[in-house]
């Protein structure tokens, strides 16, 4: 391809939530979509009906979105892939096969957009643009992610590639119980982890390469002015490089420090599968469907306890705040923030909404031993770097 990605150190890193509804969009919440911004550059992870609409509401550039994440192929995190693709990628609402489509160049200088996601993501994108005839002007590449059981290679369609799809998409295998390091470039790596649901299911891990230590000039400078060292040397010591001075004299940078690391885990009533490389997240994303909520959810029915709004979840495929609480203080992670609610309780600003949410929220803290947040549409958070 020839083209390389050169990413700079990353300022900012945040997270927008886009849609954190479960299985029915409502007012107020839409089909599964989140943005992790680093610098300006735009990761989504999942991608449900109408997330090009809550991308327009919001302050991210549909032009920046650089790879998409898809957790699962249910239609719930994967209906706006299409439409998406189509508006990002100059999708002409083209011509039947073989007639004359001027606008169906595709402008291979420009770098692909890449999608991963679980078998099946390729045939959904490839099927979606045949048969409703879009032509993407962008190349763009569908990496899957094989479990043991999937097909260890080919498409898992039998309808050609058209020219936009990169035929470098790759069929990932699991190594050790995980996919290691599917996307790396230096500053930012990705790895990825079955979590169990109702189909087959992935986690994301992303995590920062670690990052230059806090440096003291104070310790070096004056060894720097003795030996008429150049200050620039800073530089290299900021990197945590370290320096020989003309009298023999060592200088060490100061040790570099872990990157921050961010798990967004897809639907799941248990993701411990993905544990051994989620620890000590910064940030940690868990679904939230179900929960009970007696004397709070005025549709809580009598016959409800804990126990059985637990087991409905878990045999939907899903989780109470409890469940994801848990998780959250299993890997250690400093922040817990919920998502993909029951229609039930809607995401707006209504006392009602607000008091429910809160509800929601502390059930989980009980467990996860500090304050919890619920996302709603549009909700943006910075992960900043730990103060140590
Ligand atoms: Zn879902
Ligand atoms: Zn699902």
């Amino acid at each position: 391809m020839g083209y390389e990605q050169r990413r700079q150190t990353l300022t900012s890193l945040s997270v927008t939530f886009l849609g954190t509804a479960s299985a029915q969009p409502s007012s107020t919440r839409n089909h599964s979509a989140l943005a992790l911004r680093l610098n300006s550059d735009v990761w989504l992870f999942d991608c449900g009906e109408a997330t090009q609409h809550q991308l327009q509401k919001s302050t991210l550039k549909m032009g920046k979105i650089e790879k998409i994440f898809i957790t699962h192929t249910h239609g719930d995190h994967i209906f706006g892939l299409i439409p998406l693709l189509a508006s990002c990628m100059n999708g002409a609402g083209g011509t039947a096969e073989g007639t004359e489509e001027p606008r169906a160049q595709v402008d291979q200088n420009i770098p692909p957009l890449e999608i991963y996601g679980p078998l099946g993501a390729r045939a959904y994108v490839r099927s979606g643009a045949a048969y409703t005839h879009t032509h993407f002007g962008r190349p763009y590449v569908v990496h899957e992610l094989r479990f043991p059981t999937d097909p260890a290679d080919q498409d898992y369609t039998t309808l050609t590639a058209s020219s936009a799809e990169l035929p470098t998409g790759r069929n990932i295998q699991m190594v050790d119980g995980i996919w290691p390091d599917i996307y790396q470039d230096g500053v930012i790596s990705v790895s990825a982890a079955p979590i169990l649901h109702s189909v087959p299911c992935v986690g994301y891990v992303v995590t920062e390469a670690p990052i230059p230590g806090k440096i003291n000039p104070k310790d070096y400078v004056p060894h720097l002015k003795r030996t008429n060292t150049p200050v620039t040397a800073m530089r290299q010591l900021q990197q945590g490089h370290s320096i020989t001075l003309s009298d023999g004299t060592v200088l060490e940078g100061p040790p570099r420090r872990p990157g921050r690391k961010v798990v967004i885990l897809g639907d799941t009533y248990d993701p411990s599968p993905i544990l051994p490389i989620a620890q000590d997240a910064d940030l940690l994303i868990h679904e939230a469907t179900n929960a009970h909520l007696p004397g709070i959810d005025t549709n809580t029915k009598d016959s409800d306890t804990y126990e059985t709004v637990e087991e409905r979840a878990k045999s939907r495929g899903h989780s109470t705040p409890q469940m994801a609480g848990k998780f959250g203080q299993a890997i250690r992670a400093k922040r817990l923030i919920l998502n993909h609610f029951s229609a039930r309780y809607p995401g707006d600003e209504s006392e009602q909404s607000l008091r429910i949410m809160g509800a929601i929220g502390e059930l989980a803290a009980k467990e996860f031993g500090q304050e919890v947040l619920c996302a709603r549409d549009l909700t943006s958070v910075d992960i900043s770097l730990s103060k140590e």
